[in-house]
């Protein structure tokens, strides 16, 4: 069994790049923002709780360390 982030909705097949608005269930599904919305917040797959995923920022990616100083 492996986790990965997949690039494409669960639900309809849309692309769903790293830069791009996405959600996440507890189990790794992933699904765009419309079906997302659609499914209130959960996943239609196995109702695990959908958050916001991580975006990547297109630039300035060097590191991505926080803003800790
Ligand atoms: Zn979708
Ligand atoms: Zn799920």
């Amino acid at each position: 069994m492996s986790l990965e982030m997949r690039p494409v909705c669960e639900g309809c097949g849309a692309a769903t790049p790293p830069a791009d608005a996405a959600w996440i269930c507890s189990f790794e599904c992933t699904f765009c923002g419309d079906c997302a919305e659609r499914g209130a917040a959960a996943c239609p797959n196995c109702g695990g709780e959908l958050v916001p995923r991580p975006r990547r920022r297109p630039e300035g990616d060097e590191g991505g360390a926080p803003s800790d100083r």
